[in-house]
């Protein structure tokens, strides 16, 4: 294991004007490594070296299949060095190691679809009549800065600066303070794929510090933040300070409406995925199960099972695909948690099983469910982010639908049933981003993902990220 691992800017791996970071492994709570910590100052030196790069033409005159190529190169790369890439991830972020494997499989994605994609952002010609030829040309914003969390870090940088690259844009990335290490790979991957100097900058430091710098930098182009509310307004006010736009991926509450008629075995395979993936800490969580009254207790005494059959300890013993799970990212995010358990139970909800921290070094919550869940309660309502299920009874479809749409989110949700038509009047009437029919997390890097409400604007993933990044240039030319 490298003992110090440095920040990357303008093609030049370089120390913090900061100091440096311990980095905690939350498997077993020991000190994992020691990472650079941007300043103010190394913001602004990323940021200059992306303006840079930019201007220089360095990206954007390039024919875009050669974009193409490099980003199909830096994906071949992340796949290349996937189980060395995988093990870092789990030990910094604490998930199993398959889990790993998955993200680091994942991120190479990114750089395969939006690869494909950079020769097909072509302009349109505008007929003006005889005297006139009018065409629109797609243009970079230029700097794409980019603040990325720490649940899926490898995975949400990917899918940020392969859609920016491929279009064009240099980007600044400020990584997630708590598991930062992985995000060196793309730097060492943008080398093998021969990016231009400054084309990626990659810089680890505090979130009040340097991704304040960042987000309120007037020389960025856009930026795209993925995080929490909080933060996001913080960006979004900053970004607005100096007109520029920005794309908001925040948390969600979401919910998964189970009617009669469900296949419950379909129901359970959502249930696993949706609450106990990355235990947990995933925005798009299947966090809130509405079930009707005819199915509800049969899903609350499956759930628990499903909870207790999960083996909870070190991601890094935990290699193979299967029913394990791991830490979550720290002690901080584990008490935080563990916490609204707590509240809960004194609210009135009823703990079915987990709730408590498990007794072993390391950063661990028992897979936990809820059942007895009133909509106003405060475990319904607030992300705990953490593998944590709410089970809520209804009577009927329209209740149901209205406890989906009973929180200030909107990311996903979705609808069980059988039954065509009432998926496709959930699909409308749920207040969200994206709706899964019959399967959580259904879809894939080509749909776009965003929420409604306070999980955000904007769209990541799929053709509309891409407009993210471009800005549209009309050309109007008098022919005589
Ligand atoms: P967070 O908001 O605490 O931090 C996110 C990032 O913002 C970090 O890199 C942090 O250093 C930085 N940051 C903190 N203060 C800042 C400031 N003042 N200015 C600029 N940057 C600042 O979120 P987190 O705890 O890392 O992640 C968990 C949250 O992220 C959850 O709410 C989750 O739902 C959400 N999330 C959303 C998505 C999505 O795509 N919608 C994906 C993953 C996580």
């Amino acid at each position: 294991m490298q003992e110090y691992w440095q920040n990357y800017i303008n093609g030049r791996w370089v120390d913090g004007g900061s100091g440096r970071l311990a980095i905690t492994n939350p498997g077993t709570g020991e000190k994992l490594a020691e990472i650079a910590l941007a300043s103010r100052q190394d913001v602004d030196d990323a940021v200059a070296a992306a303006r840079a790069c930019h201007r220089s033409g360095a990206l954007s005159t390039l024919r875009p299949v050669e974009r193409s190529r490099m980003m199909r190169r830096m994906g071949d790369y992340l796949l290349a060095h996937r189980t060395e890439i995988a093990e870092l991830l789990t030990l910094e972020s604490g998930k199993p190691y398959w889990e790993a494997v998955i993200e680091v499989e994942g991120a190479a994605r990114y750089f395969e679809y939006y690869g494909n994609q950079a020769e097909t952002v072509e302009g349109r010609s505008i007929p003006l009549g005889g005297d006139y030829l009018d065409f629109t040309i797609y243009e970079p914003y230029g700097v794409s800065a980019q603040i990325i969390p720490w649940n899926y870090p490898l995975e949400m940088t990917a899918r940020g600066i392969a859609a920016a690259l491929t279009t064009a844009n240099a980007c600044v990335v400020k990584t997630p303070e708590l598991d930062p290490l992985t995000n060196s790979y793309l730097a060492h991957a943008a080398e093998a794929a021969g990016l231009p100097d400054g084309a990626l900058n990659i810089l680890c430091g505090y979130g009040d510090e340097a991704g304040a710098q960042l987000a309120g930098h007037a020389d960025i182009g856009t930026i795209v933040f993925t995080g929490s509310v909080e933060t996001g307004t913080k960006v979004a006010l900053a970004a607005a300070a100096n007109l520029k736009p920005a794309i908001l991926e925040l948390g969600g509450k979401s919910a998964a409406i189970v009617m009669p008629d469900a296949d419950l075995d379909v129901v359970m395979e959502s249930v696993r995925w949706g609450i106990f993936f990355n235990a947990g800490q995933v925005c798009s969580a299947m966090s809130r199960l509405i079930a009707h009254a005819d199915v509800h207790d049969e899903l609350v005494e499956r759930s628990a099972a499903l909870a207790q059959s999960l083996s909870v300890g070190p991601g890094i013993e935990r290699r193979e695909f299967g029913a394990t799970m791991g830490a979550m990212i720290s002690d901080g995010q584990r008490d935080r948690a563990e916490n609204l358990c707590r509240n809960a139970e004194r609210g009135g909800a009823k703990l079915v099983t987990g709730g408590h921290r498990l007794n072993q070094p390391g950063s661990f919550l028992a897979p936990t469910v809820f059942s007895d869940v009133s909509s106003d309660m405060e475990i319904a309502q607030t992300e705990v982010f953490g593998p944590v299920l709410t089970v809520l009874k209804t009577t009927s479809e329209a209740e149901a639908i209205k406890i989906a749409n009973g929180t200030d989110y909107g990311l996903v949700g979705g609808i069980f049933t059988a039954d065509i038509d009432a998926a496709h009047r959930a699909a409308r009437q749920i207040q969200a981003g994206q709706i899964f029919i019959n399967e959580w997390f259904a879809g894939g890097v080509e749909t776009p993902f965003g929420g409604y409400g306070k999980s955000g604007y904007g769209r990541e993933k799929g053709r509309e990220a891409l407009w993210n990044y471009v800005q549209t240039k009309n050309i109007a030319y008098r022919t005589r």
